[in-house]
């Protein structure tokens, strides 16, 4: 994150201000992955690896040695690693835990609890949506009502930060219910894994997974699952899919440390050293405090721009944040996310429904510095664009139908 200024190319917009510009004029991603890593997890991958070498099989160990450690997770769990996307995991977790006739409660506030629902529905497995909407907490009683008068649910399904809209859900609170009502609880924390606290010892998950390419500042290529032993035992045979058998790929990786079919290798030694920096920020603990700072520095100064936030502080994780597009008919959405891209950033669209947002990530190689120079790159877009009030449609809470202002 050196100040050096960048060297606009002729007909770009020019910046009067300084902004930390990456080598190659690499974009800084205000994204929740792929996102912006940092050098020492870059240069990992300049190196091949072949996949049963000694030091990629070791790698492999202590990646999974290490996530199980992040979740304060006993040996009554195991790590299983999967290549793709996060949502390749989701639907191996899905496929290899679920019994084929069991039935999942799927608890949803926006498109990753719905997309659970969407896989469940392609595997055939008996599921009930409960679906909040897309910028309200779950209703732990309309939770717990389904559980009480549906003894045929098996699991629940989780998101643990909705990153349609960046909202915290109370897990804690849910895992507590989904404990007391004796059901498994299968946790997607694909967008808090490492920076939002969550232990295996005080919320007795028995399923989670999440990806290398989000908090955990990895690069895409291979997500994760952290599962009980009992139910990686018992998946044997249940998944639909050879490529995507959690339990397949489990007892291939205890046998002989290495993944079934060719993994990702360079995503997983850049993975390994991009744990061994989240362990030098601080562990979990450390990461949090950056991204909250990050937040806290972004929804400051949007603010005193007059742009509003989709969620009241206190729902707001320190992910990603979602902003209402302003109302002023200068305001055009893909003409701002130009203007800001020239200048060196990426942002991310909404992806809500009920009103027109933009979303901006907290996480990745970002600090607060890097957040100003952001700031000071949408406040030059919005003059250029001739914006003069960022304030959204008046009454645009009401619009949405409830009390989140
Ligand atoms: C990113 C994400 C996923 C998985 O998305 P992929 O694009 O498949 O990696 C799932 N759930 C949540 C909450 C996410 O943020």
């Amino acid at each position: 994150m050196t100040g050096k200024t960048k060297n606009w190319k002729d007909g770009e917009a020019q910046t009067t201000a300084t902004v930390p510009v990456l080598p190659g004029g690499e974009p800084y991603l205000f994204t929740p992955g792929p996102l912006t890593t940092s050098p020492r997890t870059k240069a990992a991958m300049q190196q091949d690896w072949g996949s049963r070498d000694r030091f990629f099989i070791d790698t492999t160990r202590d990646i999974r040695r290490r996530l199980l450690a992040l979740a304060d997770c006993d040996d009554r769990y195991d790590c299983v690693l999967m290549q793709g996307s996060g949502t390749f995991s989701i639907e191996a977790a899905l496929a290899s835990f679920v019994p084929r006739d069991g039935k999942v409660l799927v608890v949803a506030n926006g498109a990753y609890g719905r997309r659970a629902a969407k896989i469940l529905a392609y595997l055939g497995r008996a599921h009930e949506l409960l679906d909040f909407g897309d910028h309200r907490p779950p209703d732990l009683r309309a939770i717990e009502n389904a559980l009480t008068t549906d003894p045929a649910i098996t699991d629940v399904f989780v998101v643990h930060c909705e990153t349609t809209s960046g909202i915290w859900n109370p897990l804690s609170d849910i895992a507590e219910l989904v404990a007391r009502h004796d059901r498994r609880l299968m946790v997607d924390a694909m967008s808090s894994f490492g920076a939002l606290p969550l232990s295996a010892a005080t919320l007795p998950f028995d399923v989670l997974v999440s990806s290398a390419n989000k908090c955990l500042e990895g690069v895409p290529g291979f997500a994760f699952t952290l599962a009980k032993v009992a139910l990686l035992e018992e998946a044997e045979g249940r998944s639909h899919s050879l490529s995507l058998d959690l339990h397949d790929q489990w007892q291939a990786m205890n046998a002989n440390g290495q993944w079934r079919f060719t993994p990702p290798t360079h995503a997983v030694v850049a993975f390994r050293e991009a744990l061994i920096q989240h362990e030098a920020e601080g562990g979990v603990a450390g990461r949090f405090a950056r991204y909250a700072r990050n937040r806290d520095h972004l929804v400051a100064g949007m603010r005193a721009m007059g742009f509003e936030t989709l969620l009241p502080d206190h729902l707001m994780a320190p992910i990603i944040v979602t902003f209402l597009q302003p109302e002023d008919s200068a305001f055009v959405m893909s003409r701002f996310y130009d203007e800001i891209r020239k200048r060196g950033f990426a942002i991310y669209p909404g992806k809500l429904t009920a009103a027109p947002t933009f979303r901006i990530g907290c996480i990745g190689q970002i600090d607060v510095t890097v957040i100003d120079a952001l700031l000071a790159a949408i406040r030059e877009s919005l003059s250029v664009m001739g914006v003069k009030n960022c304030a959204p449609p008046a009454g645009w809470g009401a619009h949405l139908g409830d009390a989140s202002q």
